[in-house]
C-alpha cells in the first residue's frame, strides 16, 4: 500500500557536532556567523547554530503528530559512486582526511567533529531514499529530514554549514538509478542555494528554481540575471526578495514564475530545498509559518498534473526551532492530507515588486513562454 507520506531520518546525523564552544575561536565564530545569520546568533550561551537539537527537536515533533499514516525509514549512507555524480573525487578525499576529525574549516565557520562525515553521508544516503520512495511508489511523498544541510556545497568546496550537496546527490541519483530524464528543485530556503546552482547551472536537465533574499544578504549570489550557461541557459531561476518580503511575494512567484516554467519543463520528478529560516525570527524575510502549507498544496498539484505526483524533500536551514517546527508540521500535514483546510496567509505585500520584476525578466527571456 502506498502510504500518503514517508519521513527518512537516521540518528547518525545527530553525531555531527560543530565545534562553537571554544573560547579562542568564539569571536571568530561570532564574526563569520553574523554575517551569515544576522544578530540573532549572538545572544545567549554560545552554540553552534547547526546544532543537534535542530534535527532532534523536529523527530521528536514529527513522531508527536504522526497519526500512524506516516512511513519512518532508515537510509543507508550514501556511496562514493552516488556522490561523486555531483562532487569531485578530490571533495570526497578531503572528506575522508576530515573522518574522525575536529576541525573548523574556516570559510563561513563551517566545522567537522569526529561523527561528522558518517553524518553528511548518511544525509545524501536519506534525500537519495527519498527519491527511491517516491519514484518506486512506497509513499505518495517523502520528507528527508536531514543534517548537516547541503544546498551551500558545492562540486568541490564546503560552505554554509554544508559540507555535501544532498539535494543535488538525489537529482542525479533520480536520473542515474530510476532513468528519469529531467528533475525540478525548488529551493525555498531563505538563502540563496549557491552550491546547487553551481553544480547545475550547465546541465539542461535540472531545472533550478530559488526563492532568496537578495544579495548582499548570504550568500551574495542568486542574482535574476544568472539563469544558467550553456547547455543550461535558461534552467536556473533566481528570484531574489527584499528584506522583509511577506507570504503574498512567495505565493506570486510560485504562481507566476515556477508554475509556467514548471509546465514548460516538464520535469519527472520535483525535489524541494526545504529550508524553513523564512519566518521572521530568523531576521531575513517574514513570511508566516502557515505559508509552508500554501506552497506544499502548490508543489502536490503540480506534481499531480506533471510527474506522477513524485514529490521528495530535504531539509535545509531554519536555526529558531520553534518556527521550524510549525513550518515543518504546515508542510507535512499537508503532504498527509492535501484537501485539509488551510491556516490562512498574511497580507504582506513587501516583495511583490521584486517578483513582477522578476516574472517580467523572465517573460522577456522567453524562459516562461508567452504571458
Ligand atoms: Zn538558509
Amino acid at each position: 500500500m502506498t502510504a500518503p507520506l514517508a519521513v527518512v531520518y537516521h540518528d547518525e546525523m545527530l553525531e555531527h557536532r560543530p565545534p562553537g564552544l571554544e573560547p579562542e575561536l568564539r569571536d571568530y565564530h561570532a564574526r563569520k556567523l553574523r554575517a551569515l545569520l544576522g544578530e540573532l546568533v549572538v545572544s545567549g550561551p554560545w552554540k553552534h547554530p547547526e546544532r543537534p537539537e535542530r534535527l532532534s527537536d523536529l523527530v521528536e515533533h514529527v513522531r508527536g503528530i504522526d497519526d500512524g499514516r506516516t512511513l519512518w525509514i532508515e537510509p543507508p549512507r550514501a556511496d562514493d559512486e552516488a556522490l561523486l555524480r555531483a562532487h569531485t573525487p578530490g571533495h570526497l578525499k578531503h572528506l575522508a582526511r576530515l573522518r574522525g576529525k575536529t576541525r573548523m574549516l574556516s570559510l563561513d565557520t563551517t566545522a567537522v567533529s569526529p561523527g561528522s562525515i558518517d553524518a553528511a553521508y548518511r544525509a545524501a544516503g536519506a534525500a537519495m531514499t527519498a527519491v527511491d520512495t517516491v519514484v518506486e511508489g512506497r509513499a505518495k511523498s517523502a520528507f528527508a529530514l536531514v543534517r548537516p544541510p547541503g544546498h551551500h556545497a558545492r562540486a568541490a568546496h564546503f560552505r554554509g554549514f554544508c559540507l555535501l550537496n544532498n539535494v543535488a546527490v538525489a537529482a542525479r541519483h533520480a536520473r542515474a538509478a530510476h532513468g528519469l530524464e529531467r528533475v525540478l528543485i525548488i529551493d525555498w530556503d531563505v538563502h540563496h542555494g549557491d552550491g546547487t546552482e553551481s553544480i547545475f547551472e550547465s546541465d539542461p536537465d535540472v531545472l533550478f528554481f530559488d526563492l532568496h533574499r537578495a544579495a548582499p544578504y548570504y550568500p551574495g549570489s542568486g542574482a535574476l540575471e544568472n539563469t544558467g550557461r550553456g547547455r543550461g541557459r535558461g534552467t536556473t531561476l533566481n528570484v531574489p526578495l527584499p528584506e522583509g518580503a511577506g507570504d503574498q511575494a512567495v505565493l506570486r512567484a510560485f504562481d507566476e514564475i515556477l508554475e509556467p516554467a514548471a509546465r514548460r519543463f516538464r520535469p519527472d520528478l520535483i525535489l524541494v530545498s526545504a529550508g524553513f529560516d523564512g519566518t521572521r525570527e530568523h531576521l531575513a524575510c517574514r513570511w508566516s509559518t502557515a505559508v509552508y502549507a500554501h506552497l506544499t498544496r502548490r508543489l502536490l498539484r503540480l506534481a499531480d498534473e506533471l510527474c506522477r505526483g513524485r514529490l521528495a524533500m530535504v531539509l535545509e536551514g531554519g536555526y529558531h526551532i520553534d518556527p521550524m517546527r510549525r513550518a515543518l508540521e504546515q508542510c507535512l500535514f499537508t503532504l498527509v492530507a492535501p484537501d485539509r483546510e488551510l491556516p490562512p496567509v498574511q497580507r504582506n505585500r513587501t516583495g511583490l515588486p521584486a517578483v513582477d520584476r522578476a516574472r517580467d525578466f523572465f517573460v522577456e527571456s522567453g524562459l516562461l513562454g508567452r504571458r
